[in-house]
């Protein structure tokens, strides 16, 4: 058959959790930006086989900013977070691939850096909590609210994997 670039696929917005159409939201923090890390960030979920299907770079309002983190809000650090958050460009990024949710949170590390395994991304490219580089949905429940808040429908390509190494149908 001839090489077919992009097909109609129907994937719903947020994603199909357990399915190799899972969709988690990852970001690079202002930090992450303003350090030029965001080839490299991107690198390792890219290397990992996971597929980039929505990207875009803004500086988020802090009303947005307290909207993501807003499970966050009885938190001491929340004002903090929020205003760092907000103060630079977040790169915005849907992944989709089996089990992205998961293994995403395993690419980026635990949240104290000092506390995440080598390897990682908070490992080997941070050093303080408050300074940690990336986000990435904590659940499938999270993801599907965080791709809704940050994304809309005909911001997400959904493109097709043409090499089967990358995805077992
Ligand atoms: P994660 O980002 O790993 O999912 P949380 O959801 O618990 O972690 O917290 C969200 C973000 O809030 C963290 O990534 C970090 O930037 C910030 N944060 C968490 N705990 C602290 C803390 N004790 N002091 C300062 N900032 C914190």
């Amino acid at each position: 058959t001839a090489f077919v670039a992009c097909e109609n696929k129907s994937v719903p917005l947020v994603g199909i959790p357990g399915t190799n159409q899972e969709r988690s939201f990852i970001a690079i923090k202002p930090d992450g930006t303003q350090r030029r890390l965001v080839g490299e960030i991107i690198a390792r979920f890219e290397k990992k086989g996971f597929k980039l299907v929505g990207i875009k770079i803004l500086v988020p309002t802090p009303e947005h900013a307290a909207k993501h983190y807003e499970d966050l809000n009885k938190k001491p650090f929340f004002n903090g977070l929020v205003k760092f958050f907000s103060s630079g460009a977040v790169v915005a990024m849907v992944f989709e691939g089996k089990d992205v949710v998961r293994t995403g949170r395993v690419l980026i590390g635990a949240t104290d850096p000092s506390q995440s395994a080598p390897g990682t991304i908070r490992f080997d490219l941070c050093i303080e909590t408050g300074r940690n580089i990336i986000h990435g949905s904590d659940s499938n429940e999270s993801a599907a609210h965080e791709i809704a808040l940050w994304f809309k429908e005909d911001e997400i390509a959904n493109w097709v994997s043409t090499n089967p190494v990358y995805e077992k149908m």
